[in-house]
């Protein structure tokens, strides 16, 4: 249920001095309005009716802003806490004056979130908390989670990382839906918590509920100067906004094997994947044109036998971590498990199919419209076969053959001509930002 939603507007904004100076992150203007201001908007708008912005640090400077309330429908109060005491402590300590449910979001993030829909998914899954996650650029140094299939969350790893990390890239994105009682057993303490370092990993030790909320939409933390600037410019270009749930979106379809990464027979195990050069940078300069990164692949290694969707699942991992590493990041990766011909020993009978979603077949696309709204028309197809080349007809989409891999030798669709060739991925990127100057003028 909509009604309640915490505002964390404590801390002190150090590592925004340089662009703060004395005042608090919450009230840092983007654009021409305090952060404060665009979340209380969309609070409003989303019908919440009860906020609670948590200060410490100037709280004297957000009384005074919100003192002429801007926002009539909703009941704004302000709770100066004495001691800082973390993200959590300040919420816990005030435990007793807060609803059955809440909302929390930090101070220092810019956001489009569909908040009814999340908190949709938080009743459904009666969950005792919900984690907004996403794939950001640094999952290095991010808070990340491991859900199951269903989206339940069954590991949490805070930053800092071991060096020899190698995870998911699933960012908790610090906005939160929580049950009041998942937090009970830390009230009255009055010591300092963090709800991503301390609460939610106690909670999940002790069996509570969590859920990953898998959402491709706008939220991102204006903490560091570089970061502000960032957000600033998301802002002019109107990418805040676009990134919302229902805008649609282009996209950028990848192929795999001989795309991204080396094609040395096909890729069982994790040790084999081996990323071509220049990749993450290609997929840097394709997310700045304003496209999101979608990875199809077909993989008859899985109905083969010859690999097991947690080996698949083992893959993907030092791929988004690699990239991870060098900034870059994918929106989603669909693979087809399927293959038409039987006969391979240990094989997996129920796999042996001819499916709808093996490329060229448009199957993956399919699935992918289902999770995010694409704008089909200004979307593109890179791969190196004409299988891929194939796929992007049939699907209307622009297409680059990359001579890399198999260089469009591998004879299955002649007729299958790409719009577009380039030596390597970088110059497919290249192509495609050329191509797509006007995208965010308009
Ligand atoms: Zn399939």
């Amino acid at each position: 249920m909509i009604d309640c939603a915490i505002i964390l507007a404590g801390g002190k904004g150090t590592r925004l001095a340089s662009v703060a100076g004395s005042i608090p992150k919450v009230l840092v203007p983007v654009g021409d309005r305090p952060v404060l201001a665009h979340q209380l908007d969309l609070l409003s708008a989303a019908g919440y009716k009860d906020v609670r912005i948590f200060a410490g640090h100037l709280a004297e400077q957000i009384e005074a802003f919100v003192s002429g309330n801007q926002w009539p429908d909703l009941k704004i109060q302000i709770e100066v806490e004495s001691t800082p005491l973390g993200s959590a402590g300040a919420v816990i300590e005030k435990l007793d004056t807060l609803p059955e449910q809440f909302t929390v979001l930090y101070g220092d993030t810019m956001l489009a979130v569909d908040l009814p829909r999340m908190t949709a998914f938080h009743d459904e899954c009666g969950a005792d908390v919900t984690i907004l996650v996403h794939p950001n650029d640094h999952p290095f140094d991010s808070d990340l989670v491991e859900t199951d299939a269903e989206g339940k969350v069954t590991a949490l790893h805070s930053y800092p990382h071991p060096t020899d990390a190698c995870y998911r890239n699933i960012v908790s994105a610090a906005l939160y839906v929580v049950q009041r009682e998942s937090l009970r057993p830390w009230a009255g303490k009055a010591e300092k918590y963090d709800f991503a370092k301390n609460v939610f990993p106690a909670v999940l030790a002790s069996g509570g509920c969590l859920f990953a909320y898998h959402s491709h939409e706008y939220i991102k933390d204006m903490g560091t100067p570089e970061r502000l600037k960032k957000v600033e410019r998301d802002l002019s270009a109107g990418r805040i906004k676009m990134g919302n749930v229902a805008t649609a979106i282009p996209v950028v379809f990848l192929d795999r094997d001989g795309t991204l990464n080396a094609e040395n027979g096909y890729v069982r195990s994790p040790d084999q994947l081996q990323l071509l050069p220049n990749v993450a940078g290609a997929l840097r300069l394709m997310r700045e044109a304003g496209y999101r990164l979608i990875v199809i692949t077909n993989q008859p290694v899985i109905a083969r036998g010859e690999a097991s969707e947690a080996d698949l699942a083992a893959i993907h991992q030092k791929l988004e971590w690699e990239l991870g590493l060098e900034g870059a990041y994918l929106d989603a990766i669909f693979h087809c498990p399927h293959h038409p011909d039987s006969g391979f020993p240990g094989e997996r009978v129920e796999l042996k199919m001819a499916c709808q979603c093996r490329k060229p077949a448009t199957g993956m696309l399919d699935l992918a419209s289902a999770e995010f709204p694409i704008d089909i028309g200004r979307s593109w197809m890179i791969g190196d076969t004409t299988i891929d080349m194939e796929f992007a007809s049939r699907a209307g989409l622009r297409s680059i053959l990359v001579q890399t891999g198999s260089c469009g030798r591998d004879g299955k669709f002649p007729s299958a001509t790409p719009d577009f060739s380039a030596n390597g991925l970088m110059e497919a990127a290249e192509i495609i930002a050329d191509a797509s100057k006007p995208l965010f003028e308009a």
